[in-house]
C-alpha cells in the first residue's frame, strides 16, 4: 500500500476517499471484453469479477490554501468526512473547494443538511460545466444539482472559473471536455515539479494502454476519448506526478512506457 501522501514541488497532496461502486467492468466500459480484463487485470477484479471505481476526492495545500478538489459521492456509507479527520484535514481550514465537474459523485459533499460543509470556503466550479447542467431540462432529472449545486448560488459561495483559471500560483485548470462539456483537470506546477489533478478524464488504470475505451457515461464519447489521449500522451512525455480520482487508493501514479513497448499505470 503506497502512500495516501505526496508531493509536487511545495505541493502537498493528500488522497481522500468516500468510498467505491461495484460495477461489472464490461458495464462500465461496453467496448472492453471480460477476457481482456480477467487475462490482463486480475489485479483490478474482486472474486465476482467486478471492479470498484473509488470516489475519491483530493485535499491540496499550495500557497498557504487548503483546497478539496472534488467531494465524493455522499452515499449512505459515504466516508469522507472521517477519512479526512483520520488524515489530520479539518474541514473548518478548507479554504476553497474546487468541483472537477458537476456529476453525482464528485459533489456529494458540498452541503449537508443544507449547509455547506466546509463552512469557510469559497467553491469554485467551471462555469462552462454550470451553463450545461443548470439549463432547466437537465436540471429538473438531476437531484444532485438541485441538491448540492444549485445552493451554493443562493448561499452566496459560488465562484465560477473561466478557462486556464489561477486557483493559486501552482495550480491553474485545463479545460478537459468530453466526460461532461466542462470538465476540467488541473496542472500543478511547482519548484520546477509537475504533476496533474486528472479527474474523469479516465477511470481505471486499463486506460493507460486501452486509451480508446470510454465509459458508458461519458456524454460526448468522441470527445472524451481524444481528450484522454492528448492528456495521457502529454502526461506519459513529460513525466507528471498524476492525481487520479476512480482509480485504486490511494490513486497516485505516472503513465509509463513498460519494457514491452506497452503504455502502463506505474503506482507512486
Ligand atoms: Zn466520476
Amino acid at each position: 500500500m503506497t502512500d495516501f501522501r505526496t508531493t509536487v514541488g511545495n505541493v502537498e497532496l493528500v488522497s481522500l476517499t468516500d468510498g467505491q461502486g461495484a460495477d461489472p467492468p464490461t458495464g462500465v466500459f461496453p467496448e472492453s471484453s471480460e477476457d481482456v480484463w480477467r487475462t490482463e487485470y486480475p489485479e483490478l477484479l474482486d472474486a465476482e469479477g467486478m471492479i470498484h471505481p473509488r470516489y475519491g476526492c483530493l485535499a491540496v495545500r499550495s500557497g498557504g490554501k487548503l483546497i478539496i478538489v472534488d467531494t465524493g459521492m455522499q452515499a449512505p456509507d459515504g466516508a469522507l468526512l472521517d477519512d479526512m479527520q483520520a488524515k489530520g484535514v479539518d474541514r473548518d481550514e478548507v479554504n476553497l473547494v474546487v468541483t472537477t465537474h458537476l456529476h453525482p459523485d464528485h459533489v456529494g459533499w458540498n452541503l449537508t443538511g443544507g449547509q455547506p460543509t466546509f463552512p469557510n470556503a469559497r467553491y469554485l466550479v467551471p462555469q462552462s460545466d454550470w451553463d450545461y447542467w443548470t439549463q432547466p431540462s437537465v436540471v429538473e432529472n438531476s437531484p444532485h444539482i438541485q441538491n448540492q449545486a444549485l445552493p451554493l448560488e443562493k448561499l452566496n459561495v459560488l465562484d465560477l472559473m473561466g478557462d486556464d483559471y489561477r486557483i493559486t500560483d501552482e495550480l491553474t485548470t485545463i479545460a478537459t471536455p468530453g466526460h461532461t462539456p466542462g470538465h476540467i483537470s488541473i496542472v500543478v506546477a511547482s519548484a520546477g515539479h509537475r504533476g496533474f489533478i486528472l479527474g474523469d478524464v479516465a477511470h481505471s488504470p486499463a486506460q493507460a494502454h486501452y486509451t480508446d475505451w470510454n465509459p458508458g457515461f461519458d456524454l460526448d464519447g468522441p470527445t472524451a476519448r481524444q481528450t484522454r489521449h492528448t492528456i495521457i500522451d502529454r502526461l506519459e512525455s513529460d513525466g507528471s506526478v498524476v492525481a487520479t480520482g476512480h482509480f485504486p487508493d490511494p490513486g497516485f501514479g505516472k503513465f509509463v512506457r513498460g519494457e514491452s513497448g506497452r503504455r502502463v499505470w506505474q503506482v507512486l
